[in-house]
């Protein structure tokens, strides 16, 4: 009992000083080990996880700060670290990835060096976390005034309906973007781009000029006629460059591009500021009574990145998007010009009428390969080309960087869908909401822009993932873009299969390029952003084999390479972590043990069985495997079908307890819990690691954020699972499991009550809070035969009352909120007794029926008038299936199917 607990802690602590943690923390040794963990084994990792770490009285990260050049393994690249043996008196270190020898780089060069002689060891002690300040070079040199750029792009379009000047969505926009203007410092570069049916590059120093580019003017000289991937032709660029006036230079300082002296970017001074400001507010909207009028956001998009694709080296900014509809027109389309046809739904993703979402999403994509800095020539060869990759293409070195962050406002689906890889592989963020004056649309918008400068963030970075001969690194699911290996140069090209696995498994779609590799493209990297790497095993055959050599550790090297904006210099941080294998362990034990203990009987199989049960982290097991299904699921054509992802889920928890769920024999120290299932039967006995694994899966499989999207659109998947893909384990956790808290009077939070709970408990005038991280849900209880309390709500509309009321569970919210650092604000839904929101918090409360009967033994703080939840909520008819409407009859199902595999 006492050694799992502790590897509990381990499992925190590990997260607390480097910011890793693993689904299971002993690496499996034999193929048939391997076979039982059902996922690839895997780890999260937050690169900047010290950044706001409050840590009052936890374990503090350990990280070692040095300026210089780390030494670099010249065979694989991996860093000199903790674990590397060093010979000092060659002046030699081996590497404990590959096993070669080299020599330290500084010998003789001492500016270069990190590390003194004397230390070279002693510094690494203890140090699993290194980060080298980069002396500036003249290879790599940056300007000490390198300038950070934002380019907003507009959509024009406004519903007429919409445009009375009070209450005008446009207005509320531009009024946004102004106070965010008000408030960049001097320094900044800003762009502005509008477009309804055509794009306007506005000029403001240059007295109102716009430079307009419409698509039938770039076809008109282009070669091709227009339609969809006819677009894909970069014949088309030379065009657009010519007609922006630009040359297709990239400067090699920003004082020096052409685009200020072309006022395309404008530098802010107090000046400047007024000139854009002037020119944001002259901006009109254009009034449609059309839902799906002529609107070009691909040929925006597409202009952004010609402009920016030649802007100056190591240039770093951001394009915001703010759109209020469809692009209607190639390139980019996801809606024909017909304001009847509805958008698809995920019903219709695969449908063979759908032709407008794989072109738009190869569209996008190639878009978001320019935005890391590949040519568009390569980044149209390989979205036109079936066997080519991105990552078969080196990432070239100082070309532009930047992110996309997509803003939709709109009650219908704008798309976003389709344009999601541009927010995705480019590290940007999408955000969506009804109209531009919703509060949560001005703070996320004022997070995407001020974070950048406030913020902990990193930029222009690449991730990359090193591996002893254990392991293969498989995997990087994240945002970001997933680029050419560090193996891919010509000097290390023979070292790409050691270290990189190119097996495919049933996690992945065949309806998607695979793409191998250790290098993550990362433009912007936030704190709280969180990498999902997976590994592949280099496991025996048998455990006789591995007896004739002796086992080692295994090793793992994150390296991220970034460039620090606050003092202006490229930084590495070197995270290297131990890992133990089965096999060590048994090693250790045998050796302890005199020699005796085979490695094949009884006794050894149970040590080993132990060891691995006890390393098992369950909440990040699902949280992997939730990555792993989002990614499958999202295909180069649309979404698969969710059904048969739910069903993979199901039967991966359900083997996964089929494997591990034995009774324990053995020592007495195994210890296990005995879980009853609603049919009290006792053959379902797990070792306590596993206590939360079904009660979890059972709010992933029916969460309408991740897999039951069947009442949500395309695009609110892709807002939703964009998000979580890139999550800390925190917010991974709420997304995962949403938390209900009862308030008292006072505000202070009186219960928290699992979601799965048979009995909620309150009186008339409570409020109930439920935080599913995008939303977070008010409701007020209050008794319907007097209406005593009611707040005075739009019936079925989530419109904020002034009620004074609501101070109590806003003030809350405030408290609760600050408490651990979020990057997405959400949605705040309003909600009381017999309101139509209220179904937001019904269907995710999961009991047979919590509304039966109010247990007598109840809670003892409401002596007076105890309710039940049924009278407090009025339900409405539910349309789960049978086996996601309670927590029991989930774990009923779940049994059945640890049968069926147990009879297979
Ligand atoms: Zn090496």
């Amino acid at each position: 009992m006492s050694s799992s607990l502790a590897m509990k802690d381990r499992f925190q602590e590990s997260e607390r000083k480097f910011g890793i943690r693993f689904n299971w923390n002993v690496l499996a040794s034999t193929r048939l080990e391997e076979s039982r963990l059902v996922c690839p084994t895997g780890c999260l990792y937050r690169p900047f996880f010290d950044a706001d770490l409050p840590a009052p009285n936890g374990t503090k990260p350990e990280i070692m700060k040095v300026t210089g050049f780390p030494e670099k393994c010249s065979h694989c690249g991996t860093l000199l670290n903790r674990y590397s043996g060093v010979d000092k008196l060659n002046a030699m270190w081996r590497c404990n990835m590959c096993n070669s020898k080299n020599f330290f780089a500084g010998h003789g060069n001492e500016s270069r060096r990190a590390n003194e002689d004397s230390d070279i060891q002693g510094s690494h002690n203890g140090f699993e976390v290194i980060e080298y300040h980069l002396p500036d070079e003249i290879t790599d040199s940056l300007d000490q005034d390198l300038a950070f750029a934002y380019i907003f792009i507009i959509d024009r379009y406004e519903n007429i309906d919409n445009a009375d000047k009070s209450k005008s969505s446009f207005r509320s926009l531009v009024q946004s973007i102004e106070s965010a203007l008000q408030r960049l410092p001097d320094g900044c570069l800003v762009g502005i781009i509008s477009f309804d049916e055509a794009v306007y590059l506005h000029q403001p120093l240059d007295h109102n000029t716009t430079i307009e580019v419409s698509a039938t003017d770039i076809m008109k000289e282009g070669t091709s006629a227009g339609k969809g991937s006819q677009w894909f032709d970069f014949n088309l660029i030379g065009v657009i460059y010519r007609k922006l006036g630009l040359t297709g230079v990239v400067a090699d300082k920003w004082q020096n591009s052409q685009h200020l002296i072309k006022n395309l970017l404008i530098k802010l001074d107090s000046a400047s500021r007024m000139t854009v400001i002037r020119e944001l507010n002259d901006l009109k909207p254009k009034l449609t009574r059309n839902f799906k009028p002529v609107r070009v956001t691909g040929l925006a998009i597409l202009v952004t990145s010609v402009l920016l694709s030649v802007s100056y080296k190591n240039f770093i900014g951001k394009s915001i998007l703010f759109t209020s509809g469809p692009c209607t027109v190639d390139p980019g389309r996801v809606h024909s010009l017909s304001a009847k046809s509805p958008m698809r739904s995920h019903n219709a993703m695969n449908d063979i009428e759908n032709v407008y979402t794989p072109e738009a999403l190869k569209f996008y994509t190639a878009m978001a390969y320019v935005a890391n800095g590949y040519s568009f020539k390569d980044a149209f060869d390989v979205i036109t080309t079936s066997s080519k990759k991105i990552t078969d293409i080196l990432q070239p070195k100082e070309r532009p960087r930047w992110s996309f962050d997509l803003f939709a406002c709109s009650l219908d689906q704008s798309g976003i869908f389709e344009m999601k890889p541009l927010a995705q592989n480019t590290t940007g963020q999408i955000f969506l909401s009804e109209t531009f004056f919703d509060v949560q649309f001005k703070e996320m918008l004022l997070k995407s822009i001020f974070n950048v400068l406030e913020k902990k963030y990193a930029f222009r970075g690449n991730l990359s993932v090193f591996t002893s001969d254990h392991l293969k690194v498989s995997r990087l699911i994240s945002s970001g873009c997933n680029v050419a290996s560090t193996f891919q140069s010509e000097k290390s090209s023979d070292k790409h299969s050691d270290f990189i696995s190119d097996i495919v498994d049933r996690f992945d779609s065949t309806m998607k390029k695979r793409e191998f590799t250790n290098n993550l493209s990362l433009n912007f990297l936030d704190s709280a952003d969180t990498v999902a790497v997976f590994f592949h095993l280099n496991t025996y055959g048998s455990t006789s084999q591995v007896s004739t050599s002796s086992p080692k550790d295994a090793y793992i090297q994150f390296q991220i390479k970034y460039l620090d904006m606050s003092t202006r210099s490229w930084k590495i941080r070197q995270t290297t972590i131990q890992m133990a294998t089965t096999m060590k362990i048994l090693s250790f034990l045998r050796g302890s043990a005199g020699g005796d203990l085979k490695l094949v009987n009884e006794t050894s199989h149970l040590m080993k069985e132990r060891r691995l049960l006890e390393s098992f982290d369950q909440k990040t097991w699902l949280i992997l495997l939730v990555r792993l299904l989002l990614e499958k699921a999202d295909t180069n054509i649309g979404y698969t079908d969710f059904k048969s992802i739910i069903g993979i889920f199901d039967n991966s928890v359900a083997q996964l307890i089929q494997r591990f769920k034995k009774p324990l024999k053995g020592p007495s120290h195994f210890h296990s819990i005995h879980f009853k299932t609603s049919t009290e039967d006792d053959n379902l006995l797990f070792h306590e690691n596993f206590n939360e694994l079904i009660t979890y899966a059972f709010q992933i499989r029916r969460n309408p954020d991740l897999f039951s999207i069947f009442n949500t659109s395309p695009d609110e998947t892709a807002f939703h699972h964009s998000w979580f893909l890139r999550a800390d384990p925190n917010s991974s956790n709420l997304i995962m499991r949403p938390r209900l808290y009862l308030l008292g009077q006072t505000g202070n939070v009186e219960q928290e009550f699992p979601l799965e709970t048979k009995y909620v408990i309150g009186k008339y005038g409570c409020f109930f809070i439920l935080d599913c991280f995008f939303h977070i849900i008010i409701y007020k209880a209050f008794d319907p035969a007097t209406g005593i309390g009611k707040l005075s709500l739009h019936h079925s509309r989530n419109e904020r009352s002034n009620d004074e009321d609501l101070d109590i569970p806003m003030k809350f919210l405030s408290n609760h909120l600050s408490c651990y650092n979020r990057s997405l604000t959400p949605k705040v839904i309003i909600s009381q007794t017999n309101h139509a929101q209220s179904r937001y918090l019904f269907s995710r409360l999961a009991s047979e029926d919590p509304f039966e009967q109010v247990p007598q033994t109840g809670n003892s703080g409401h002596n007076s008038i105890l309710k039940s939840l049924r009278n407090l909520f009025v339900s409405n008819s539910s349309d789960l299936t049978e086996h996601e409407q309670s927590v029991d009859r989930y774990y009923q199902y779940i049994y059945s199917l640890v049968q069926k595999f147990e009879s297979e």
